[in-house]
């Protein structure tokens, strides 16, 4: 999927998650249902965090420049982090909520289950629209279909809130506040392995069959994924050592176009194959 329809589904996405965001917070005011505030709290968070992944990922596409040589697919990781934070500072306004009302009663009205349920349409639509998206936003998909499954806890335990007690409410907007604080720590630890330079073996047995194919021995891999299906690095190959330097010069020179049309940008070396190994 190109960059430009990327923009439009994703603007699309914002638009679906304000009409989702702004049922919920109606339907929590009126209704006076805990739950249905957590959920909408959490919408909230959502909107923006979709709009920081939309900002991010563009600065991410910019080519290389003069400070930064390899390109600044990263700063798209800012995305990623920024839901994150936001995420974050909801689960601590909720957290006060709702110690501060603990053990006092309150009335939920029918407004609050209702509009929670209105809010499931635009919701749904998103999460269709995720699924088609580049991986980057992947994350915020995760946290999209979340949303549906909050919306699902919050409209039943708010709908028992108004029916039988207020106490069936405060117990779902508990579990989803749990529920936040577990996928906050699964998050926090998905964004630490994208930043740790890791090298999957997937993409390793790819260069060496490249290489292979080419008729040069890898002597040495060195690649890490900058983002999603973006690798960089660089590999030592072995040639005969009567190779003629166009020949191998060449050999490089089509293992690396090869791997760049699979996203795996790599540098690399050619030695004969009688020199001492490098260490
Ligand atoms: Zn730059």
């Amino acid at each position: 999927m190109d960059g430009w329809r990327l923009v439009k589904s994703l603007t699309i996405l914002i638009a679906l998650s304000i009409v989702g965001g702004v049922l919920k917070i109606y339907g929590s005011v009126v209704g006076g249902s805990k739950s249905v505030f957590v959920d909408a709290a959490t919408s909230i968070a959502n909107t923006i965090a979709i709009l920081m992944i939309l900002i991010f990922f563009r600065e991410g596409m910019e080519p290389p420049d003069i400070d930064h040589h390899y390109g600044h697919y990263r700063l798209a990781i800012g995305g990623p982090i920024s839901m994150l934070m936001l995420y974050s500072f909801v689960a601590g306004i909720v957290t006060v909520d709702l110690f501060d009302s603990f053990g006092k009663a309150y009335r939920v009205s029918y407004e609050s289950p209702i509009y929670a349920s209105i809010a499931i349409i635009p919701y749904g639509l998103a999460v269709m629209i995720t699924k088609r998206l580049h991986p980057i936003v992947y994350s915020y998909g995760g946290f999209t279909a979340i949303e549906l499954i909050e919306s699902t806890i919050s409209i039943l335990s708010s709908l028992g809130g108004a029916a039988i007690s207020y106490i069936i409410d405060f117990i779902g907007a508990i579990a989803l506040t749990v529920y936040l604080f577990y996928e906050l720590v699964k998050s926090l630890r998905e964004i630490v392995i994208d930043v740790s330079d890791i090298a999957p073996i997937d993409v390793i047995d790819r260069i060496h069959r490249v290489a292979k194919d080419f008729g040069a021995n890898v002597e040495r891999i060195r690649v890490r994924r900058i983002i999603e299906n973006i690798y960089q690095g660089d590999v030592v190959v072995r040639v005969e050592p009567s190779t003629p330097i166009e020949k191998a010069h060449s050999v490089a020179d089509n293992i690396e176009k090869e791997l760049k049309k699979q996203g795996i940008d790599i540098v690399i070396h050619v030695e004969p194959s009688n020199e001492p190994k490098q260490k």
